[in-house]
């Protein structure tokens, strides 16, 4: 007797969302036998991004903010690869694993994306190059590496000007990401500067950039003024309705004509969708994928979002 076909789940990304529906799943759909279910995620652990700042700012170890994905999963297979493209009409996902990147195809009846979305520099000169972002836990990790050897770079130079800018933060964008990560770094330099002999708290500039009339807006106008007031309190200038707009060896420029002398730009104001989404022949928005009240893709049965 010829064996029955599993009916193929594949669930693209390993983050709030992916990972949140291959829990859901797991208790679920996943119990059948005749159901086979993937999650492909391009790291073997999940990230807590809204705890990343305390791993930038020294308060957690990173253990404390990722969990690996096989613990969290009974029923479910996990792939630890990097999703290159998805083919809608031979319902076909590539994904590359491995260290040599070879290729693998996983086919598939139902489909799940949720590979969250990239940071995007918006071609601003000098950004690619010289930001930093604030995105995966290398991020936070490379952050705080960044901030205290500055310190120790500037405690043994003599030269005031040249000690200034490597002294001076600055973080572009006033959503979760950006707020979370200034209060971090502030805290964390104002704590450690006293370790230092040459250096004194009034050195450090912090400095949020945020192009929007009030920051954290996602919480409300009330709740922004607010976290913009505690901010200030704990020494971190404020530049509403400003956008960074590119940046050099020297400095940061900023839309009003301003020039902040600094070493460190930390990015966090521009994402975009991920760019494995590019080629899909789906309707988009902005090129986000366009789905219904259920997160279905329209015209595409069986890919969800
Ligand atoms: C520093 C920081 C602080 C934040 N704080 C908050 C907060 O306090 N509150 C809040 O609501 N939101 C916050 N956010 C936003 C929140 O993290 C995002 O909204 C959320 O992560 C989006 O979930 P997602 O599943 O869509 O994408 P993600 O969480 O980004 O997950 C996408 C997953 O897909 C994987 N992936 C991507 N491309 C590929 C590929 N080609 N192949 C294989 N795997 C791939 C990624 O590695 C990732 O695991 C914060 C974000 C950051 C960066």
């Amino acid at each position: 007797m010829a064996e029955q076909k599993k009916t193929r789940i594949v669930i693209l990304g390993g983050g709030f969302a992916g990972l949140h529906a291959a829990i859901h799943l797991d208790d679920t759909l996943a119990r059948d036998p005749d159901v086979e279910i993937t999650l492909v995620n391009r790291d073997n652990f999940f990230l807590f991004t809204p705890m990343l700042h305390e791993v930038a700012a020294s308060d957690l170890d990173l253990t404390n903010i990722v969990n690996p994905v096989r613990k969290l999963l009974k029923r479910i297979d996990f792939f630890a690869g990097e999703v290159e493209s998805i083919n809608l009409e031979r319902k076909l996902v590539t994904v590359s694993h491995g260290f040599d990147h070879h290729h693998h195809e996983l086919p598939y009846d139902h489909l799940v994306i949720g590979l969250g979305s990239v940071t995007n520099f918006f071609n601003l000169p000098g950004l690619e190059q010289r930001a930093l972002t604030m995105k995966s836990l290398g991020d936070a990790i490379h952050l705080r590496n960044r901030l205290i050897a500055h310190l120790e770079e500037a405690d043994t130079e003599c030269s005031a000007a040249v000690r200034r800018p490597l002294l001076t933060f600055v973080v572009a964008g006033g959503g979760f990401a950006g707020v979370e990560t200034i209060a971090g770094i502030n805290d964390f330099i104002r704590e450690a500067v006293h370790f230092y002999t040459n250096l004194r708290e009034d050195m450090l500039r912090v400095v949020l950039v945020h192009p929007g009339n009030v920051i954290l807006l996602e919480l409300g106008e009330k709740l922004g003024r607010y976290t913009e007031k505690k901010l200030a309190e704990r020494g971190v200038e404020i530049r509403v309705n400003t956008r960074v707009i590119g940046v050099t060896d020297s400095g940061v420029q900023l839309s009003t004509g301003e020039q902040i002398e600094s070493k460190a730009l930390i990015w966090t104001a521009g994402t975009s969708p991920n760019p494995v989404l590019d080629s899909l022949p789906c309707v988009k928005e902005r090129g986000r994928l366009k789905v219904d009240e259920m997160l279905r893709v329209p015209d595409w049965p069986g890919v969800g979002r």
